[in-house]
């Protein structure tokens, strides 16, 4: 990484088209940056001369030359040294005006790191990628991911958004820089991620808090699934038509039910299966979806339909009622370090 301290005078660069008009910000959102390029600069259209109420008085210009016109005073409101080492002085001096400062950074990952300052929500959204590599910058340019990023700022919620088809970057992201609470919720989408398959680098980048919390929760779930399946069916009292021994096809459709939730590992060091031969349902156990009374029933329906006494259903259906209302007890996130 370069350092750039370079400040370009104005007579240093040369200006060679018309700068974009303001856009009626009311009916039209405003993009990352303007894809109307002028000669060899182009300007943010977010951040443009006249996108906000205030004057700006500071010039940024990224790497790909695309001109961002800022307000030091908005900018250094929740970071003061923001930038500061691009200049070597607060963006507030007064050595920061009527100058263009070069920030060695491309115009996708600046512009998110100004609507991160600016708290403004990013249009069109920026890819992943873009979101993570200015987050990962802040700190080097002064600024704080965990004074810009609280749970109800646009960029903390613009990338848990990413979290159900991203869970696992979402979450190394978070606990790279100690963002307890988008680790937190976005731990919710890693409930049934396969934990065997996150890499050394992953693992490095997630750091060795949030990995344990990770792990720890999930192994939670895992004891709480395996106490919870194996508790007892207990049958229905003996009737003309059914009597406990004839309750045995119940007992033992339990059991299969029991052994596959209850006694298998699914802690992801074994690749146990759960093979029901009706439903062909086969699941690592780290790959086991989040367990729904609805799967449970599509799991067992086959089976109970091979039960014609009526209370051994009924037994089976409380039994997988009250175990989704246990399981659903059993946190779905890791614990807040709070
Ligand atoms: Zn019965």
């Amino acid at each position: 990484m370069q350092e750039s301290r370079a400040i370009m005078e104005p007579d240093e660069w040369e200006y060679q088209g018309t700068r974009t008009t303001h856009p009626d910000a009311s009916s039209n959102p405003t993009p990352l940056a303007s894809n109307t390029t002028a000669g060899s600069i182009s300007v943010s259209s977010a951040f443009n001369p006249g996108a906000l109420d205030e004057i700006s008085d500071t010039v940024l210009i990224s790497s790909d030359s695309v001109l961002f016109y800022v307000h030091s005073s908005n900018i250094s409101r929740t970071q003061p040294n923001a930038f500061r080492r691009l200049v070597g002085v607060p963006l507030t001096d007064a050595a920061c005006r009527d100058r263009i400062i070069k920030i060695d950074e491309g115009s996708d990952v600046v512009a998110v790191m100004l609507h991160a300052l600016y708290d403004r929500s990013c249009y069109p959204t920026p890819s992943f990628e873009s979101i993570v590599a200015a987050v990962d910058k802040m700190r080097m340019y002064e600024i704080s991911p965990t004074v810009q990023l609280t749970s109800t700022s646009h960029l903390y919620k613009l990338i848990l958004s990413f979290a159900p088809v991203k869970p696992l970057e979402v979450f190394a992201l978070a606990g790279f820089h100690r963002l307890d609470g988008m680790a937190v919720e976005a731990s919710t989408h890693l409930i049934s991620y396969p934990l065997s398959a996150i890499t050394d680098a992953m693992a490095a980048r997630i750091g060795t808090t949030y990995l344990l919390r990770l792990f720890q929760w999930r192994l939670h779930r895992t004891s709480e699934m395996k106490r919870i399946f194996l508790t007892p069916l207990f049958p229905h009292p003996p009737t003309r038509g059914c009597s406990f021994e004839g309750q045995r096809i119940t007992s033992q459709l339990w059991a299969e039910v029991s052994a596959n939730f209850g006694y298998e590992d699914h802690t992801g060091s074994t690749t146990a299966m759960l093979s029901f031969p009706d439903k062909r349902a086969k699941l690592t156990n780290c790959d086991y979806p989040d367990i729904t009374l609805s799967f449970l029933r599509s799991l067992l329906q086959p089976r109970l339909q091979q039960i014609d006494c009526e209370l051994c259903r009924d037994v089976i259906e409380n039994k997988m009622r009250n175990i989704i209302v246990e399981w659903n007890a059993v946190p779905r996130t890791i614990p807040s370090s709070g």
